[in-house]
Formats: structure tokens, sequence, C-alpha cells
């Protein structure tokens, strides 16, 4: 317990965003720390953002889901309940666990002070393994907060960090107070207040009973906050996505983070083994060849140096298994030789073959068969043209390394099947369910004319095709109309039967899109990201839910539902659901290939977005990747895909990349040749 926790200060407000000189909060909870924080806390960063909830849960998630979080994130600014005020509801989508005791403890011990601590709103609790609190703006409101519940916090914050229980509660609720230097009889954190207050320090306000209750000026004034419960009506509904918009970097290692690890399994060696992944190293069963075997057509002699003369030819051996008896009866001697063909054994005795071409006839029998053959080599090593047993594989042999992938190209099913390696370990190949969502979507392959506003089902037959190619086993979840009640019952059958589901539609801001909602309510799922800083795919969602498997353990299972626009649909599934899915199947690196391609014309860029270009890139004479737009990128053109190789990656700017420029090209398919 006696390394320091690790704290970081958020100040949001404009004014200081702009001259951070004006900001003053900073300075005043570094005090606290220092002063009442009993030696146990290190400030080791302060960032200062604009009151834009994007730039607070972007700061707030660099600090809580890095590698080495912080354990305490404290916010000052922007939760009261002017307009611009918007800290507490940019914060609470991130917290995973609500911690009302503390927004208590904060509230309770200002409200001991002024009754204008009603005018804050804060919200605390936990994000990963670190401990969030929104403190007010006013350095005095956010001291006397923060001092309210710093000596609760080292605990808290090493139970969000993992720390066992167990060992922190034992002793009791006395000795953790003792610790903390906190009595239960009274609420210290008021007690304290009290000290502070009476200290000299100016209230702008006065003590509570000097002020007058606070009336309401409108009967109409709702302090309903915003919801993602669908049943609760649009007035109640954000208007702005509360998801924060996470950079495509952090959505894949959000997705890396959270995609479940692969799992073992036994698969028979058959041509299917293709794009598996062997979880264990392999060792070859038998040595290959087998049985010393010659190479070419000619005659096995005994002997070495110069073999110069005739020999009689006393037996033949073809390429073909003996029966049974049969090998090894005749011995071949000095001065005889044998004839035999390409990758026949040798008879026993045998040392070395001469090609046939090295060889005359002398003789033949009444049959036609040969009887003596003169051999004009004069210099024959022994072991010429023989292979000798176990020369291309020595038995026992670790032939594959556990993460070795089963190519396409079929060298790595044919090593298996040359040793007589029958099953091997490999990591089970995720399967994929598909499921489009839409009132207005109907089956691809419906007779007749459309009916105004009905829509053909695109992204499901392209996304099965594009999942099957990839090589997953994929299962139709159909078509879910935008219910609430029809989309769950879709979701937990399929999330019953596969491990990863694909949706499309449904999770832009509109009235009836239900898909967010329904993961984390009602499916009871974790939504890792909700929106990415991207074009084509801004609405992309990843989700895990938990769920018992077959063996009633408790596992994980991945959604992601991606935009209902068909191009954004592929891409998305390219950039975001193929490494989830290679990462189940233990294919390391997970991305799609990446390399540098020369643009062969202008490309214009988006502002804002970093932008997934369908591009089509060939290989030039001189060896040098270009690449040329699909043409017209609107999110909705599923037609850009099409003869589509690869995405560029193409950075955001107010000018246009010119034609020559190099960007990373993300590979979908195989290159084009333009020689
Ligand atoms: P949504 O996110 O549901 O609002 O969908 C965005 C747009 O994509 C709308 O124009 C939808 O009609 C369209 N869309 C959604 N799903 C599909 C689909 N499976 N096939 C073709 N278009 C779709
Ligand atoms: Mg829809």
């Amino acid at each position: 317990m006696s390394a320091p926790l690790k704290a970081a200060i958020l100040v949001v407000s404009t004014t200081a965003a702009k001259d951070p000189s004006t900001d003053a909060a900073e300075a005043a909870l570094r005090g606290v720390f220092e002063q009442d924080g009993g030696g146990r806390w290190d400030v080791v960063d302060t960032k200062i953002v604009s009151d834009v909830a994007t730039q607070i849960q972007r700061q707030i998630t660099l600090w809580t889901d890095s590698a080495e979080p912080a354990n305490l994130v404290i916010t000052t600014g922007g939760t009261g309940f002017a307009v611009a005020d918007h800290t507490p509801e940019a914060v609470s989508v991130l917290l995973h666990k609500q911690a009302p005791g503390l927004v208590h403890g904060m509230l309770a011990a200002s409200l001991a002070v002024t009754p204008f601590a009603m005018m804050s709103r804060p919200v605390a609790g936990v994000r990963n393994q670190t401990v969030i609190i929104t403190l007010p703006g006013s350095p005095k409101g956010a001291r006397e907060n923060l001092q309210a519940v710093l000596k609760t916090l080292p605990h808290a914050c090493l139970q969000a960090a993992g720390v066992d229980s167990r060992a922190l509660h034992s002793g009791g609720v006395k000795k953790l107070e003792q610790e903390a230097g906190v009595s239960g009889s009274s609420t210290t954190a008021t007690h304290h207040h009290h000290d502070h207050h009476h200290h000299g320090h100016n209230h702008r306000h006065n003590h509570t009973h000097s002020h007058p209750p606070l009336t309401r000026h409108t009967a109409t004034f709702d302090h309903s906050p915003q919801s993602n419960d669908p049943t609760l009506g649009p007035s109640r509904r954000h208007r702005a996505s509360p998801y924060p918009m996470v950079p495509v970097e952090d959505a894949l290692t959000l997705i890396a983070t959270h995609t479940p690890p692969p799992t073992t399994t036994t698969a028979r060696v058959t041509p299917s083994l293709t794009g598996s992944v062997l979880a264990a190293d392999v060792h070859a069963a038998e040595p290959v060849p087998a049985f010393r075997a010659s190479i070419v057509d000619g005659y096995a002699v005994v002997g070495e140096g110069d073999m110069s003369g005739v020999y009689p030819v006393v037996a033949v051996s073809h390429a073909t298994a003996a029966s049974e008896g049969e090998d090894g009866d005749a011995v071949l001697k000095v001065g005889e030789v044998a004839r035999i063909t390409t990758g026949a054994p040798l008879p026993r005795g045998a040392t070395a073959v001469v090609m046939v071409e090295d060889t005359v006839l002398v003789s033949a029998t009444e049959a036609g068969e040969e009887k003596e053959v003169r051999i004009l080599a004069p210099g024959v090593r022994e072991g010429q043209n023989v292979r000798e047993v176990g020369s291309d594989v020595e038995e026992g042999v670790r032939i594959f390394g556990k993460g070795d992938e089963v190519s396409a190209v079929g060298g790595e099913v044919g090593l298996l099947a040359s040793v007589g390696v029958r099953e091997v370990q490999v990591y089970r190949r995720p399967v994929v369910g598909v499921l489009s969502t839409g009132d207005e979507i109907v089956e691809h392959d419906r007779e007749g004319a459309l009916r105004l506003g009905e829509v053909r089902d695109t992204n499901r037959p392209g996304l099965i095709a594009a999942a099957r190619e990839w090589g997953y086993e994929v299962v139709d979840l159909g078509i879910a109309s935008d219910q609430a009640g029809s989309l769950e019952e879709v979701l937990r059958d399929g999330l019953r039967k596969v491990d990863l589901v694909i949706t499309t539609g449904g999770v832009s801001m509109g009235e009836l899109d239900l898909l967010k909602p329904t993961i984390e309510r009602s499916l009871g799922g974790t939504i890792h990201f909700g929106r990415v800083a991207m074009k084509p795919g801004k609405p992309t969602t990843f989700a895990t839910v938990p769920v018992k498997n077959n063996a009633g353990e408790r596992v994980s299972r991945v959604i992601f539902s991606l935009p209902g626009n068909p191009a954004s649909a592929l891409v998305t599934f390219h950039l975001f659901v193929l490494p989830s899915l290679r990462q189940m199947s233990g294919i390391a690196p997970a991305g799609l290939p990446r390399v540098p391609v020369i643009l062969s014309h202008d490309f214009s860029l988006d502002k804002s977005r970093p932008e997934y270009h369908r591009a089509i890139v060939s290989v030039g004479s001189d060896g040098v990747l270009s690449a040329t737009s699909t043409g017209g990128q609107r999110s909705s053109r599923v037609g850009s895909l099409k003869g589509a190789n690869a995405l560029l990656c193409m950075p955001s700017g107010p000018e246009p990349l010119r034609k020559g420029a190099r960007v990373e090209a993300l590979l979908m398919g195989s290159l084009r040749t333009n020689v």
C-alpha cells in the first residue's frame, strides 16, 4: 500500500483552455492532495479542455483506458446548470460503476456550507480501474468537495485497481476508518468543512439558515436526465450521441482488448484445414521418405569409385508397395545391379544408383528383359541418387510451431499429410451471425416491385459473402424489425448460436435506432465504443455481452453494430470485424496487411475525419503499387466497393492529396497487375 496513488486533474473550462493562466482550480486541488492527502497521492498529469463533451471524454479515456491507468481522475468545472455545463453528462456515460455514495458525501459536506451546493450536479464512479469524480469549477467549491471525500479515496482506488478486497477489508470498517483517519460517528467530512469554514475562508454565500429556500420559477422545468431508454419517448432521448467519438486506433485497441481469447480444438488433417491456425507445435509422426528411395531411373549398384564395366541385371524395383514377405528377400551383391525406377525402394545391400543415361544395354533375354548393362560412370559416390530415410523430414522433428497458419497455398496441408499426422490442435474458428435491421428492409430477391420506402437488403448478402470468403462459417440471422422486443429476441437467439454477431442499421441517432439501448439495457452488454472518428462508418458500435455457453460457463460474445449504409457496413466489416474474427482464430497480426501506395490521381480529403477510401491497388512494371479511386465515396453507395481491393488510409485535411503522394493502403483482396 506504500506506492503513491496516481491522480490526474482535468480542468474543464473554455476560458482556461484559451488562457491557462486564468485557471486557479488546478493549484487549489494540488494543494488539497499535498496537505490533506496523507502523502499517498502523486498528481501525475493535469490537462485543460473546453466545455466540449468529446474533449472531456477523450482526455479521461486516455487516462483510464491506457495500459497504466490513473487511480483517480478528478474533473473541475462544468457541473452547474448553465447551458455550457455538461461535464456530468460527458462523464457519466464513461462510468462502468456509479458511486452515489461519493456524490452524497460531497453534497452533504457542501450543503452544510451553502444550499447553493444544490446547484452542483456531481457524478462519481469507476471506469475500468480508475475512480472518477466531477468537482465544481470554483476553486473553493472544488477544494471543499475533494476534501470531503479524499480520505476514503485510497481505499476506493485500491479496490477499483483490483487489489484483493478481502485483504483490504480484514479488520472491518473500524480499521478502515482508522487508516483513513475518519470516524464513523459523525461525518468527518462535514466536520472538516466546518473547521475550514471557521478558519476564515470566505464564502460567497452565508450559512445555511440565512438562505431563503430556492424557488422554482417555471412549472415545466424538467430535471429528468436524458436517457437511452427507448420507452421514454423522443423528448428524453439524447439529442447528441452520448458515446464518445474514439479515434480509429483506439477503436482497434478496444477491439483487441475485449475480443475473447481463442479457444483450442482438435481437427482432422483434411484439405479444409486451410485457414486454421495451429494451437500447438506439430512433430513428424514418421520420417520422409520412410524408406531408402531412388531419385532417378537407373541401376542400383554396390560399390563406389570407378565402376565402369558390364554387370548382370539381377532384379527390378518399381515404385510400388511390396507385398508381404517380398521386400528384404533379395540382397544385392557386389558385381550385380538391379534396375530401379524413380521413387522405388533400394534393394538391400545397394549403396548408390547410377542414372540410366550413364549406362548402355549389353544383352537381353529372349523375352526381351535386360540381361546385362554397361556402366559408364567413372566416379560413383556412396549414396549417389539415393534419398535416405528421413532425409526430407526426420521422424519426431518439429515441423510446425504454435501459431503457424495453414495457408491456401497448400504447402502446410501437404507437409502434414506427408508425415502421417492425422489430427492437430487448432484454434476454433468463430462462427459469425449476420443480421439486418430496419422496418424498410426486404429480402433482396423478393419478387415484385418495391413499395415506396422499401429497400432491398444489401448488407446481409454482402457481409455473408465477405465473411465466408475469409473462411468463416456464417449463420444467417435474417432481418429484424425496428421493435425493441423483436430485436432483443433475435439477438439473444443469435448469441446462443454464434460467437460474433454483426448487425447493420439502427445505430444512428434516429428514433428507431434501438441497437445500443437493446445491447446495454436488455442484454446487459457493455458498449466499448459507440462512435468512431472516421468516414464512412462513424456510428460503428462494438460491444460484448456475457452469456452462458453450453457447458454453463460464463463467456463473452461479441456484437458489432455496423452502420446501415451499405458501403459503410462493408468498410467497417473489413476494418473492425475482421480483426476481431482473426484474433479469435489465433491469427496475428489480426489486421489487414498494410502497404504503402502511390496515388495515381488527386484525392480530395474530408476536413475533419480520416477517410477509408475504397480503391484499386495495382502493381506496375516498375514494381510500385499505385492506387485509383473506385469513384463516388458516399456511404450509401455500395457500387464504390465493386472491384475495390484496398482501403486507402486518407488523413483529414483542407487540401486534396495530390497525384504521386504516398499513403498507406489496407489490402482486402489480391493485388491487380498493371504490367
Ligand atoms: P439506419 O442506421 O438504420 O438509419 O440506416 C441508415 C441507412 O442505411 C438507411 O437509409 C437504411 O435504409 C439503410 N440500410 C439499413 N440497412 C440496410 C440494408 N440491410 N441494406 C440496404 N440498406 C440498408
Ligand atoms: Mg434503420
